[in-house]
């Protein structure tokens, strides 16, 4: 039988999964993949293949509340009954904290998840919805070897003065520091961009992953050296609902003037916010770009998001020293032919020149002229959790279990 591992993404009412096959050389091979989405009300399972071709899928009513376990035990019972021939060995899991103690992946066990319970003060939005699946693999598949994998590790070689706050010293050692996140995109671009172009490879490179969460991050040999999220992924860029970088002030004005709960000014900040927020319409990019010659919100919403791109670049080209490439990736980075023209046309100071053709034609590289280079590189975090699950089991180990 072929050991496979599956590939979790909870969120709090979804959870996407990838199959992976295990290699004993090489890296694992995603076999098919899928989602549910509208846990708690009317959910909808759907399986693909490679391919994207509809293999299954199922919708509840809201009547039945499917939950995240009873989600999950069906995506366990799908896999035995229609993959006769692969049997799951692990399950890697894609959690958004791993705070200081965890800079790599690591084979869960309970002292481990309850180090990670810790750290859901510090992503109170994300870090529940990434564990739950976690005691629920422990409670109904135990002995299944489970694999944590953070999207604030790949930022834990950054410097001691990258990671502060100008906050009193007590703050930092209660964990008040600079984290980043979206870990897992830009250890998978830094790990292919030596088959775009291997000098970049080892220069100044800033990644733009523009999703509806967004982030930038600088890297220098391929190592995170300073990104634009802090403490949350509520920090940096202007996103599809959160805010970005604001001024702490404007949340004692919420509180204190508007009396605002904590958590009411929590929703504001993370769920009404962003492109939402400044165009009143939506958080999609491509709803926001069909409207904007006629509707002024939508406009100064992708021109806020723009213009913060830019500067935030700007910023982070200082913290490198210089700038020798450029790379798009997500939602936005990777289909949004506008997005990434108004971002080079931002840079034209810095030498980035546009090809307007390949830009349209959606890449790989889409600059020109003698300046720093631009390029599109879809992302794919999943195969990151897959080749860390099997970097932390071992293809030889996953044989042995099957
Ligand atoms: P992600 O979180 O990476 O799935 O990205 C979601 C964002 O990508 C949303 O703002 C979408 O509007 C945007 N997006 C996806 N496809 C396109 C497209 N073809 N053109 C413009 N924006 C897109």
């Amino acid at each position: 039988m072929t050991p496979v591992f599956v590939v979790l993404n909870a969120g709090s009412s979804s959870l996407k999964f990838q199959v992976f096959e295990a290699r004993d050389e090489g890296q694992p091979c995603m076999v098919f993949k899928g989602l549910f989405e509208g846990l708690g009300g009317p959910a909808h399972f759907v399986v693909k293949g490679t391919d994207g071709a509809i293999l299954d899928e199922m919708t509840w009513s809201a009547g039945d509340k499917l939950g995240h376990e009873e989600a999950l035990m069906h995506l366990v019972t799908w896999l035995r009954q229609h993959q006769e021939d692969r049997k799951l060995v692990a399950i890697g899991h894609r959690v958004v904290h791993g705070g200081e103690a965890f800079s790599r992946p690591v084979l869960v066990d309970e002292a481990v998840l309850q180090s990670l319970e810790t750290l859901v003060p510090l992503a109170p939005l994300h870090q529940p919805h990434n564990l739950e699946p976690i005691r629920i693999v422990r409670r109904r598949i135990p002995g299944m070897p489970q694999v944590a994998c953070f999207d604030t590790a790949f930022h834990q070689g950054q410097s001691d003065i990258a990671t502060m706050f100008a906050l009193p010293r007590e703050m930092r050692e209660r964990g008040v520091r600079r984290y980043g996140f979206h870990g897992l995109s830009y250890d998978y671009i830094a790990s292919v961009l030596k088959d775009y172009d291997p000098k970049l490879a080892k220069g100044r490179v800033v990644v733009a992953h523009l999703g509806n969460g967004a982030s930038l991050c600088a890297l220098k040999d391929g190592a995170s050296v300073a990104t634009t999220m802090g403490f949350s992924a509520l920090d940096g860029l202007p996103m599809g609902t959160r805010c970005g970088a604001l001024d702490a002030a404007v949340v004692f004005y919420m509180l204190r003037e508007m009396k605002l709960s904590p958590e009411q000014a929590e929703r504001m900040l993370y769920t009404k916010s962003g492109l939402l927020g400044v165009s009143g319409l939506s958080n999609d990019m491509r709803t926001l770009r069909s409207k904007a010659a006629t509707d002024s919100d939508a406009k100064s919403a992708i021109d806020l998001f723009v213009y913060r791109i830019v500067r935030e670049i700007g910023s982070l080209m200082a913290a490198l020293g210089g700038i020798d490439g450029l790379v798009f990736t997500a939602g936005i980075g990777e289909n949004d032919v506008a997005t990434r023209a108004e971002v080079i046309a931002g840079l034209n100071w810095a030498g980035f020149a546009l090809d307007e053709a390949a830009n349209q034609a959606g890449g790989r590289q889409i600059s020109s002229g003698a300046g720093p280079t631009a390029w599109i590189i879809p992302t794919n975090e999943e195969l990151v959790i897959a080749r860390q699950t099997q970097g932390v089991l071992g293809a030889a180990s996953a044989r042995i279990a099957s």
